[in-house]
């Protein structure tokens, strides 16, 4: 990872312009642009990007394609060419301060920064369905938008896990024609199956799901309690998406009806001084879209530290003139 540091242990007292905590996409293009723009930037990055179980990232311009892992790694790469400081470990809290934040790391270490920048993702809370984490961002999937093209016209299962799962199966209708809807234990309403039949969407027998079955490292079906296997080669589950923002425990960051930290479209938040970007404050960005707010955040987040030293440097330009001013009428009473 060329300069990166270990936990930020010899980045000593330095006050940072923003400490970015998480360097997937978001966090990594807010860095991109502020250190551009010559900030002192710090990157703290835990490594486990939400996408790391797929093997490829799609939809992103440019980069259609691209292994995860090979994306963040260019990314760190360009950062680190503008003396951003890239530090492995994981952010554990950040406590406010009259001018500045604190960051604690885990092991020690402290940062102290006048912004902080949230980029820490979320996490997919899969459903306790035996075979689901095993095949998770290979056959099965949530985001069609990810995947659905490379899994286009083959047999879809798609699980009724959550609240949005019948959404989910109207939605991948779009990729494939050939879709069960499996209820699980979850009812259906009248209306439900109504627009799962008009569009074209099977509907299996309910009862809960017992795993689901592969066979040669390829998913083939899924099993429900009454023994049934229903077949299919992808399974579309809704995860519950749970953002990693506990580090902002305590600093009373207003949150959306998502539950994510709300923040305005630069990524500000209700507490000065405290940004959050990518998933970790909208769970539907994509990897492009997530670079997209880091980068617009770093540019608002940027204006704000101009705006911050422009107000310091008028005030001191005031105390000096003042005090050349009482030191000139000092001397001419003399
Ligand atoms: C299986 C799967 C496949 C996907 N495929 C695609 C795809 O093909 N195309 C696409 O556009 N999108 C895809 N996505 C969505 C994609 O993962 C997100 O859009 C993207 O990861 C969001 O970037 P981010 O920077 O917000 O968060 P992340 O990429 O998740 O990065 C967050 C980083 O913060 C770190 N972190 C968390 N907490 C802390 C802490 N306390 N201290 C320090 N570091 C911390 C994490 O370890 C991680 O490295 C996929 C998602 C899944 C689940």
């Amino acid at each position: 990872m060329g300069d990166t540091q270990k936990n930020g242990q010899s980045s000593g007292q330095d006050m940072y312009d923003a400490v970015i905590i998480g360097g997937g996409a978001s966090g990594l293009s807010t860095a991109l642009v502020l250190g551009r723009a010559r900030r002192k930037v710090a990157v703290v990055d835990a490594g486990e990007p939400r996408n790391a179980p797929a093997a490829h990232m799609q939809g992103f311009l440019t980069r259609d394609g691209m292994p995860p892992a090979a994306l963040l790694e260019v990314g760190r790469a360009e950062v680190s060419r503008y003396g951003v400081h890239l530090i492995e470990g994981r952010a554990e809290t950040v406590q406010p301060a009259p001018r500045f934040f604190s960051v604690q790391l885990a092991g020690g270490p402290v940062l102290r920064t006048r912004h902080v920048v949230l980029a820490t993702g979320l996490r997919d809370e899969l459903p306790e369905i035996p075979g689901v984490r095993e095949r998770w961002g290979r056959d099965v999937l949530h985001c069609p938008y990810c995947h659905g093209y490379e899994v286009r016209d083959r047999p879809f299962a798609v699980l009724g896990t959550h609240p949005n799962s019948v959404n989910q199966a109207l939605l991948v209708r779009q990729w494939s024609e050939d879709i069960v809807y499996v209820p699980g234990t979850r009812p259906l309403t009248a209306d439900d199956r109504e627009r799962l039949e008009a569009r074209g969407v099977r509907i299996a027998a309910a009862g809960a799901i017992v795993q689901t079955l592969t066979d040669d490292d390829r998913l083939h079906g899924v099993e429900l309690k009454n023994g049934t296997v229903v077949p299919c080669e992808v399974a579309f589950i809704f995860p519950r998406m749970i953002p990693n923002d506990s580090v902002l425990d305590g600093l009373g960051c207003t949150r959306n009806e998502a539950g994510s930290v709300k923040t305005d479209n630069a990524g500000r938040t209700s507490v000065p001084g405290i940004w959050a970007v990518g998933n970790a404050g909208d769970s539907r960005a994509l990897v492009i879209s997530a670079a997209g707010m880091g980068a617009a955040a770093a540019f608002a987040l940027n204006h704000d530290l101009v705006d911050t030293e422009v107000q310091q440097s008028v005030t001191e330009l005031r105390s000096a003139r003042t005090a050349m001013q009482s030191g000139a009428g000092l001397l001419a009473e003399q």
